[in-house]
């Protein structure tokens, strides 16, 4: 608990510090019986979501100054152990003595001294509520037989389902279209990975999103080894189907667009 307060105060005097705007495309925003949602694109798989005065950070890394302005969160969600959705330092920069993390065990074991604060362990198929929010954890992995089997185990990771005023809300994290993705049933709106060699392709991707048809859906974390993903095809990919969902696709890499 010390050396957490401790961290977090060494943040708190470092994010006061005076830094350059961080580049940030435009929120979008979502009715709901709790009020307006509001969903900010960070960059790759990081966004903050914020609804009737609650903040929620989704996998923030990326250090305390692209998170400026947006308020520190109420609670933050991790996915998995890599470094592109969890980052111990950002979590420490960001967070307030109330945050409340919520992690698979194999994140929350790498975060030494969180367990003591307010950390809730969830497992694939936990069912919990935080701060009255329904979260339900679902699986992430590669296939067997995908691309790259070895880089996300079943069990480790968690994606999630949050019920947001009456919005269903799918966070994919790192995964193939795994059958428990397909399976999903009144999904509102969807952020869906897509990248090699880590998660699958677009084609991949669209196959899935066709099966469970959320209502609304977000193509990210879809910079792969050998740059950005064809989204567009993606897009073109669900659009041909004709299942009325809409694909939205935003500018997850700004910081790549301003040069820096
Ligand atoms: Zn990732």
């Amino acid at each position: 608990m010390k050396s957490f307060r401790l961290l977090v105060l060494v943040a708190a005097m470092a994010a006061s510090l005076p830094q350059a705007k961080a580049q940030r495309i435009s929120p979008d925003q979502f009715s709901t019986s709790l009020g307006t949602l509001t969903i900010q694109p960070i960059n790759h798989a990081t966004f903050v979501m914020t609804v009737a005065g609650k903040i929620i950070y989704v996998d923030p890394v990326g250090g305390a100054a692209i998170f400026q302005g947006l308020g520190a969160p109420d609670i933050i969600l991790i996915t998995d152990i890599h470094g592109d959705h969890m980052d111990s330092a950002t979590i420490a920069a960001v967070s307030k003595s109330s945050t409340i993390i919520v992690a698979p065990q194999a994140v929350a074991d790498k975060l030494p001294g969180y367990e003591k604060v307010h950390l809730t362990v969830m497992h694939n198929g936990d069912n919990t509520s935080i701060l009255g929010l329904p979260v339900l954890a679902i699986p992430m992995y590669n296939l067997p037989d995908g691309p790259s089997a070895a880089m996300h185990t079943k069990g480790r990771g968690n994606g999630y389902v949050l019920n947001i005023g009456g919005k269903h809300i799918y966070i994919s994290g790192d995964t193939q279209g795994i059958p428990e993705m397909r399976s999903l049933r009144d999904i509102d709106i969807a952020f869906v990975c897509m990248n090699l060699p880590y998660t699958m392709d677009v084609k991949e991707a669209a196959d899935a999103v066709l099966a469970f048809r959320p209502k609304i859906v977000y193509p990210y974390h879809y910079r792969g080894k050998n740059g950005l993903s064809d989204v567009a095809q993606f897009k073109a990919l669900v659009d041909a189907d004709n299942k009325g969902i809409e694909v939205r696709l935003r500018n997850w890499y700004p910081q790549a667009d301003a040069g820096k």
